[in-house]
């Protein structure tokens, strides 16, 4: 990875102290040698703060505007903060922010987005999108789309996990297909990874910001607290500086473009394993249309008969042994059946086609 995009910094800006103690310490960190040994990119902090119960920290408002345009002049780091209505722009452009972001809230709200994509019309800014808080890739796609309507920002996806009723231990679900396929939609947005706010807890970050670079996310989001102990909101998911200087020191960082700056050698052996790749998926859409060709034989049968599209005993009877044809072949059991469900699923609708005809 040659230039990864960091931004750090606090969930909310407190006080001034909090703020510049916190802007201060991560002004002088540097990235290892692997990661190109810059600095943080945009140094974070929410000002106006969306909380899911009322009568939690809401955040410093205002007041803590100049305490972040201070941080951005006198340390030279560009300032990056929430902004969830048109007066939020209006105060942050009047403050001379470089950065913004919109919130997994903000973003599930075409509303909210259009009106607040035109009040940053012609504003050079840095502006961030985390994905909708419901795993809707259209809807997140849609938000970057329509601040880029009115530019002339320079826009960025952040992927922050997505919002499920038990989800286990970490606060949101991560369903890393959702950002990939945002990147093979929109692979111009550089895109981000927030294990903060994904993972809730310190103790699960490192392992989520490594799949995210593994995966050649181009930058991670971390929030970093002075005291994350007596932090007003999200204490257990916020490094000390210390801790997120370790944490970043630990991950192994990765060359994002393969094509680009891989060693010849690997590249020649990617290119020769990935053109075996495309044979063999050739041969399995063929072997689908095949398979699809026959169920729809079956269709017009059971329809000349009078008989019935589901037979249990059929299904179980293939679901059984291609199970144990896969775990022979040490292939994940969750995974051959998601495969066959959506199999059976197809052969399903095709016949029901056939016999509606
Ligand atoms: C935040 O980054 O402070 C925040 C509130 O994040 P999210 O919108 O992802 O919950
Ligand atoms: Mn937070």
């Amino acid at each position: 990875m040659s230039h990864p995009i960091i931004i750090a910094g606090p969930c909310s800006a407190e006080t001034r102290e909090q703020v510049w103690s916190a802007a201060r310490q991560l002004a002088a960190f540097r990235l290892p040698p692997a990661a190109g040994s810059g600095g943080i990119s945009f140094f974070r902090s929410g000002i106006w703060k969306p909380r899911t119960r009322p009568g939690n920290f809401e955040g410093i408002g205002e007041t803590g505007l100049p305490w972040l345009s201070d941080v951005q002049k006198e340390l030279g780091l560009p300032v990056c903060t929430e902004v969830a209505s048109a007066r939020h722009v209006e105060l942050v452009l009047k403050a001379g922010l470089q950065a913004v972001w919109l919130g997994t809230r903000t973003t599930a709200n075409p509303f909210l987005v259009e009106e607040i994509a035109k009040a940053l019309k012609g504003a050079p800014l840095h502006v961030f999108v985390k994905n909708p808080i419901n795993p809707d890739l259209g809807l997140w796609i849609g938000a970057v789309q329509r601040v880029l309507r009115y530019g002339p920002q320079k826009v960025y996806a952040i992927h922050r996990g997505f919002s499920d009723y038990h989800i286990g231990q970490l606060r949101n679900a991560p369903l890393w297909r959702i950002p990939i396929d945002f990147k093979v939609q929109l692979p111009d947005i550089p895109l981000l990874c927030d294990p903060s706010h994904l993972s809730g807890d310190t103790s699960f970050i490192p392992d989520l910001a490594q799949r995210a670079l593994d995966l050649n996310f181009d930058g991670l989001m971390i929030e970093v607290h002075p005291s994350p102990a007596g932090a007003l909101s999200d204490a257990v998911q916020q490094f000390t500086p210390a801790g997120f200087e370790k944490m970043m020191h630990s991950l192994s960082w990765r060359r994002s473009a393969p094509s680009e700056d891989l060693h010849s050698e690997e590249k020649i052996i990617i290119d020769a394993i990935r053109s075996r790749i495309d044979v063999l998926d050739e041969d399995l859409v063929d072997l689908l249309a095949q398979r699809m060709s026959l169920v729809d034989q079956i269709g017009r049968v059971k329809k000349r008969g009078g008989i019935g599209i589901i037979q249990i005993e059929r299904w179980n009877e293939v679901s059984s042994r291609t199970r144990k044809q896969a775990a022979d072949k040490d292939l994940d059991d969750s995974f051959i059946q998601e495969v066959y469900r959506a199999i059976h699923q197809q052969s399903i609708k095709r016949q029901e086609k056939i016999i509606r005809e």
